[in-house]
């Protein structure tokens, strides 16, 4: 438990905005955080066994002790010997850490509380008139290690299922040198080298494929199966598997700025985000258990002093501490939270903190990107309408333009103008965002983009009675015709939006750059509320910035884009959503959830997970305390014994710890 706190200390960050500062803390602390999940895993791989070990050679004493009580006639000195043998096997590291605790400073924990309980349990037979308690002294740090075992199996679970994805971490690659292979380790290929993977093999390091055909299971990274055919010239992500063919790879990114290496680095700070009611119980325990330890005493010394008699108020006050224990709440709460972060994780959902889960659940807007985000964002060239040059060598030009570019439509123009080394010189090519972009080809200006390009370079462009996306292209200034290119939906994007709708969130957007006429007919096929077309990246921004405060705060809008064009607006909504499965390293920086596999379904379910986690934190919030103040009523009225007292600190911590791993599940 003591670990669950040390979580607290420790990561205090992360302010729950989701801005690119709240980003950089996290980075800030990677080494700090890094060194302690490695600490804590050690612990739990030895600690649950030896904690079920020490649990039932104590169990067994315990019940020795109790036939040796009942049936010899030992002192109350020679008992309290017996029973302390089964005391320090369970109890010797709950007072070790109270005794260290204390000889630091530092607050009062619930290893302290639990130390005094059943050091006063022990003890308070030998006062005149009290009933010795020696066997329920045990028998409730007995129970405080069936909490804390619970608690160890919880997590491990939790932390394992989040970290299934570091079997993707390869460990060897093999390079083709001068015709022959060698087994290296990855971080020491270079980009530009060859390697070559086997079929059943992950693949170590991104790359463009040079030889060899296969097909490729990319479930690692998206949670998708299905193979995916791959042909020489195809750009290949690490992590994936190669299943047919052998494959060789001309390495394009380090080690280090690999796909998988980028996914490991936030899997591994995917927790480090705390929600506010996480914060909220720790700082509730700091100041909660020396309020109990005072009230106990007073609990003590009051009616004393009133002339009462000690031994009555003595184990009233021990009741009192034994029930008051923050356990359940300390543990569960955090713990669901953690598991719903696991959860989320077996489904190809990273979302990158406890606070996240929280904004989900109360998101009201959910804001769509276009392109590569409802869209496949992969476009196919359904018409050329040249002016005055042919219309092979307007595909050329404009393949040519896009070189460098990244965006979905540059992509697709390269895919069907494929011939890069054709001697054309490119050079001074500008992005335009929103709008095309703008290079040098063989010594003319070419321009390649929407309306909105050709209208600020004077360019008289024609419409097209065609639908779809229009590329138009100018020479020097001059039109020089347009390429029409249809995207297709994503085959769950309807499913999303009407989930979404079931889900309770009327309020669906889509923002775009594209033309009017693309974004109606996508808006209505998918049955959205509201669209913007023809927006410049910064309008996104506006835009966004307006329905969020349309919402004044109560409901949060998230923003789900592809990173490309609109990592600013995925940093300034209330929550940024990147499908970023694959590739847009922007995006799954500056997202706070991220969705492996691309599909905009993933919303619908990543919200129920959220307000499933929040509903069973609260759950067990008010199950916890409700109990607690009927037994501590209980104690008072001196109704209670220390079975009920036990009952209320571990029997509920143990159903607050069971209930939280429904998170985990389905
Ligand atoms: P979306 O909002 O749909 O994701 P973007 O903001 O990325 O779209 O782009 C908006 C529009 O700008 C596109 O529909 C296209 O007309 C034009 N555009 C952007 N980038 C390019 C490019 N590389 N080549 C041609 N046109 C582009
Ligand atoms: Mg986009």
């Amino acid at each position: 438990m003591s670990d669950i706190h040390g979580h607290h200390h420790e990561h205090h960050h992360g302010d729950g905005n989701g801005s690119y500062m709240g980003h950089e803390h996290h980075h800030e602390h990677h080494n700090e955080h890094h060194h302690h999940e490695h600490h804590h895993h050690h612990e739990e791989e030895g600690g649950v066994k030896g904690t079920i070990v020490k649990i039932a050679v104590a169990a067994v004493l315990l019940v020795a002790a109790r036939l040796v009580e009942e049936f010899t006639s030992l002192s109350q000195w020679q008992l309290l010997l017996v029973y302390l043998v089964p005391y320090f096997i369970v109890g010797w590291e709950t007072l070790h850490e109270a005794a260290e605790g204390l000889a630091r400073g530092e607050a009062l924990d619930e290893h302290f509380l639990m130390s005094i309980a059943t050091l006063g349990a022990l003890t308070i037979g030998f006062l005149p008139g009290a009933e010795p308690q020696l066997a329920e002294a045990v028998f409730v740090m007995l129970f405080y290690q069936v909490g804390e075992l619970f608690e160890g199996i919880a997590e491990g679970k939790s932390r394992r299922s989040i970290a299934h994805l570091t079997a993707l971490r390869p460990d060897i690659a093999h390079l083709v040198q001068e015709g022959k292979v060698e087994d290296v380790r990855p971080e020491k290929v270079v980009v530009g080298d060859i390697i070559q993977v086997r079929p059943g093999e992950r693949i170590p390091l991104d790359g463009t494929v040079t030889e060899g055909d296969s097909s490729l299971d990319t479930a690692a990274l998206t949670g998708e199966s299905l193979p995916r055919g791959i042909h020489p010239g195809e750009e290949v992500f690490s992590g994936c598997i190669n299943l047919s063919g052998v494959l060789h790879i001309k390495v394009s990114k380090p080690f280090g700025a690999s796909t998988v290496m980028k996914i490991l680095d936030l899997v591994e700070h995917a927790a480090a985000g705390k929600s506010q009611s996480e914060r909220f119980i720790t700082r509730f325990a700091r100041i909660y258990t020396p309020a109990v330890v005072v009230a106990a005493l007073l609990l003590v010394l009051i009616p004393v002093f009133l002339g009462e008699s000690l031994a009555v108020w003595g184990y009233r006050a021990l009741l009192f501490l034994v029930v008051s224990c923050p356990c359940a709440l300390v543990i569960s709460v955090p713990l669901a939270f953690f598991g719903g972060i696991g959860g989320a994780s077996r489904k190809g959902i990273l979302v990158k903190g406890g606070n996240w889960l929280e904004v989900l659940a109360r998101t009201g807007t959910v804001v769509f990107d276009k392109t590569g985000t409802l869209t496949q964002g992969v476009f196919e060239v359904t018409a050329v309408h040249p002016e005055k040059i042919d219309g092979q060598e307007l595909l050329h030009l404009a393949a040519h333009v896009e070189r460098y570019s990244a965006h979905p439509i540059a992509v697709s123009l390269k895919n069907a103008y494929p011939g890069e080394q054709d001697g054309c010189l490119v050079s001074q090519v500008e992005d335009l965002a929103g709008q095309g972009v703008r290079a040098q080809v063989n010594g003319q200006t070419v321009c390649v983009g929407n309306t909105r390009l050709m209208d600020s370079i004077g360019a008289a462009w024609l419409p097209c009675e065609k639908s779809g996306t229009i590329v138009h292209v100018a020479i020097d200034g001059l039109y020089a015709g347009h390429i029409v290119i249809s995207d297709r939906i994503k085959d769950d994007a309807a499913q999303a939006i009407e989930g979404l709708r079931k889900a309770g969130i009327q309020h669906t957007v889509m923002l775009t750059g594209d033309n009017e006429q693309t974004a109606r007919s996508v808006a209505e096929t998918l049955g959205l509320n509201e669209f913007h077309a023809g927006l410049l990246p910064a309008d996104k921004v506006h835009l966004l910035e307006k329905l969020v405060r349309k919402e004044k705060g109560r409901r949060a809008v998230a923003f789900v884009g592809d990173g490309i064009n609109d990592a600013p607006v995925l940093a300034r909504a209330d929550l940024g959503i990147a499908m970023g499965g694959l590739g847009q390293d922007a995006a799954i920086e500056a997202a706070d959830v991220v969705l492996m596999d691309d599909r905009p379904s993933k919303i619908v379910t990543a919200i129920r997970l959220a307000r499933r986690t929040l509903r069973i934190a609260r759950e067990n919030t008010v199950f916890a305390i409700g109990v607690k103040l009927a037994v501590l009523v209980l104690a008072l009225l001196g109704l209670a014994s220390m079975a009920m007292a036990v009952f209320a600190d571990v029997g509920v911590t143990v159903l607050a710890v069971l209930n939280s791993m429904r998170c985990l599940r389905k």
